[in-house]
């Protein structure tokens, strides 16, 4: 399959690292837009928030897990904002589910 993420996670395209686990896979955005901006994935190939079924449901579970264990050791405890963009009205640039992860800075109070 011709994912990126899917690339990044098999170690075929490098990446800025900052959590694996069994599940999940989190790495620096090569373009960041805050001071921390982290990208976490579940380590299966699921397109985006629109295919998770109950029988992929346990990736999301474990990436919110890591979430919290991210944003401490990236030392973000005034905050941050998780981001997961649907589609091509939001956006979507890789078709492969990925929660955005930014902090380090006040953030706007608008989201769209
Ligand atoms: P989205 O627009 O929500 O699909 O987000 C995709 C994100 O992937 C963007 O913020 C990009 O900057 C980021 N991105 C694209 N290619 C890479 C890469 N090779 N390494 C890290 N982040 C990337």
């Amino acid at each position: 399959m011709d994912c990126l993420f899917c690339k990044i996670i098999a170690g075929e395209i490098p990446s800025s690292k900052v959590y694996e686990d069994e599940w999940v896979y989190a790495f620096r955005d090569i373009a960041p837009q805050a001071p921390v901006h982290i990208l976490i994935v579940p380590k299966a190939h699921i397109a985006s928030a629109d295919d998770i079924y109950a029988e992929n449901a346990s990736f999301v579970t474990h990436i919110f897990e890591a979430i919290p264990e991210i944003a401490k050791s990236e030392g973000l405890e005034n905050g941050y904002r998780i981001v997961s963009n649907v589609g091509s009205d939001a956006c979507q640039s890789v078709k492969h589910l990925h929660f955005h992860i930014l902090g380090g800075k006040q953030l706007t109070d608008t989201m769209a």
